[in-house]
């Protein structure tokens, strides 16, 4: 039998939380045969509805739910984890400024990177979810100098996902035909999903959409870069399923591996290729093996592309002056 992974979930109260934890518990983020102890961590008022969930995940009788562990000390919820998912977050309310949230969650991922850095086992894996995530990632990863960079990542699964689900749908294909899609620089509204490296159904894939430039510009492009909008206006509520659904994809393939013949999108921190800034957390096309991932290197970047990954890599400088001004890094 093997020995249990722990896994560490932050804002396990919250709503990605609660579609997270159940197929955590299933096995959904390591594999059907992994065993996994549960470290909850949540700010004190949400204590008592962790413990809630926690309820229902023993209700559930998983067999390879071992153990769950509820706190809202970050020094404990770290221990010897191998696999933190940092969820919780302090969402942009109205009339707040991009200093005052980033300042507001370098409070947040400031001490939890340190307590990673502290407490964490060796073979630690980070994915942070809560937005702004590469910053947020990138606050925690230079608060853990013991830690190996490359362990701290962001998550641009989701939007990797969306594109891909578009371009099935225009192409008249299953997303399993859709290949080597990615998502460059941040994830927010500059972020942009390139479709012109991707392969659908064998063919290229700005032929398979039928070679149009203004579907890609004015539909394809804003709709993957604005999804979570477009969600929060038909459903009322913010995407939470399919955000949890990316995490367990982006754990699931960094441990386990790309698929030959294609490739995946994480935000990881950049060595400087396709001349983003060295340290900056960016989102690249990555293929993974054995639970290291490297950057696919060589492609040819149209001007089009060039232009669209350096308005986004420039926010993502930007938000680094911005917390390197603030102390936080
Ligand atoms: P959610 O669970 O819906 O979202 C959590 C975070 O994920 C937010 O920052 C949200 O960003 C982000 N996110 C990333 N991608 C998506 C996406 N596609 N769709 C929606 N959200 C996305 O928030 P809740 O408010 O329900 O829950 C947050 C929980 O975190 C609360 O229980 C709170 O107590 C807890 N928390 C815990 C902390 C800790 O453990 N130390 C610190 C702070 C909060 P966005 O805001 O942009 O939607």
């Amino acid at each position: 039998t093997r020995t249990p992974v722990n896994v560490t979930v932050t804002g396990a109260a919250g709503q990605i939380g609660y579609a997270l934890l159940f197929r955590i518990a299933s096995g959904h983020l390591l594999g059907a045969d992994v065993p996994v102890n549960l470290r909850l961590l949540e700010i004190t008022p949400a204590l008592k509805a962790a413990e809630g969930v926690a309820m229902e995940l023993d209700d559930c009788a998983f067999p390879l739910l071992r153990d769950i562990t509820i706190t809202d000390q970050a020094n404990t919820a770290f221990s010897g984890t191998n696999v933190a998912l940092l969820v919780g977050a302090r969402p942009r309310t109205a009339g707040m400024e991009r200093g005052d949230l980033l300042a507001a969650n370098g409070g947040i991922f400031g001490p939890q990177g340190k307590a990673i850095n502290d407490n964490a086992a060796d073979d630690v894996k980070v994915l942070v979810v809560g937005n702004p995530a590469n910053t947020n990632a990138l606050i925690a990863q230079r608060n853990a100098p013991d830690v190996p960079a490359e362990r701290f990542t962001a998550m641009t699964r989701l939007d990797h996902n969306r594109a891909v689900a578009q371009l099935a749908k225009k192409a008249g294909v299953t997303v399993a035909d859709v290949k080597k899609v990615t998502i460059w620089g941040n994830h927010s509204a500059t972020q942009y999903p390139d479709l012109f490296q991707a392969e659908i159904a064998g063919k290229a894939g700005f032929e398979a959409v039928g070679s149009d430039q203004a579907w890609v510009e004015d539909f394809f492009i804003p709709k993957v870069a604005k999804r979570g909008a477009e969600i929060i206006e038909v459903r009322g509520a913010s995407s939470a399923a399919s955000a949890a659904n990316a995490a367990l994809d982006h754990v699931h393939t960094w441990v386990n591996g790309t698929a030959a013949g294609d490739w995946t999108s994480m935000g990881i921190v950049s060595d400087g290729s396709y001349g983003v800034p060295e340290g900056i957390i960016s989102s690249f096309p990555v293929t993974t093996k054995d639970g290291k991932f490297e950057i696919v290197q060589g492609l040819e970047l149209s001007e089009f592309s060039r232009a669209r990954i350096d308005a986004s890599v420039a926010e993502l400088v930007a938000e680094r002056d911005e917390v390197t001004a603030l102390g936080l890094i």
